[in-house]
């Protein structure tokens, strides 16, 4: 019964090995989506202020076509004075010249006030792309480094799964069902504690003495009241017991080597 709570034990640092694993592979892709919203956000706010500055900079260039245009219409008319044959309509042209003047500086004031619109964005997005383009590299970084640890992690599970039979070898069916059992409902991982001074280390409760006697006698599994999991005499007291009661001890059982 001893060996078998020692497989047990063995397994359990497997198991737990597994486990630790499994758990980081479950945090990988909520890490990875928070680095995608981030890299998102950041390539968000860029794309904003670039998309700001080519809107801002189409509208400078519209401007600057009607204030071409209107030169051109004032070149023409300064050309037909010579065509002009009274006051009236002399006072016409220089009303239509006025105009025209008046609009085009009204559009180059409203091109002047967008272009240090622009210019204020421009600085923004200079100091922005400081502050981001470094740290979207970085995540795109760790989410490449979270990527291949997601892909490593899944193979050397498999790989565990595979070589984890080897030490559920000479563990009765039933126990091990059990010891499963426990595992899968277990939130930390842990189907296996060892009882010492009366006390369960998986949970740190009192065992009740009868329950603690019977640990150390491992002549049936025994299990925590409170953490459920399976009970094994530490092996400091093992030694203890195995002092004071010397046993003949089945050396072919217990050297075998099952570390590999
Ligand atoms: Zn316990």
């Amino acid at each position: 019964m001893i060996e078998e709570l020692r497989k047990l034990k063995k397994l359990q640092a497997y198991d737990e090995q597994i486990y630790r694993r499994e758990e980081e592979l479950d945090a990988l892709p909520e890490e990875n989506a928070a680095l995608e919203a981030r890299i998102a956000e950041m390539e968000g706010k860029l794309t904003e202020l670039r998309n700001g500055i080519a809107l801002q900079q189409e509208e400078i260039r519209k401007r600057t076509e009607i204030v071409a245009r209107g030169e051109e219409k004032l070149k023409a008319i300064t050309g037909k004075q010579s065509a002009i044959r009274n006051k009236d309509e002399y006072n016409a042209l220089l009303r239509e010249i006025d105009n025209i003047k008046r609009f085009n500086k009204e559009v180059e004031e409203e091109a002047g006030e967008i272009t240090r619109e622009m210019e204020i964005r421009a600085q923004e997005l200079k100091l922005v792309e400081e502050e981001h383009l470094a740290k979207i590299a970085e995540c795109r970084q760790k989410l490449n480094e979270n990527r291949k640890r997601i892909a490593s992690l899944e193979r050397e599970i498999e790989k565990m799964y595979e070589d984890r039979d080897k030490l559920t070898a000479g563990i009765r069916p039933a126990v091990l069902r059990k010891y499963e059992r426990i595992l899968e409902s277990s939130s930390s991982g842990k189907a296996i504690a060892e009882a010492d001074k009366y006390l369960c280390r998986g949970c740190n409760m009192t065992l009740p003495p009868q329950l603690y006697h019977n640990v150390l006698k491992a002549e049936r599994i025994e299990t925590c009241p409170n953490c459920q999991c399976i009970l094994i005499p530490s092996e400091s007291r093992r030694s203890e017991k195995e002092k004071k009661e010397p046993v003949i001890r089945d050396t072919t059982t217990e050297q075998h080597n099952d570390d590999d």
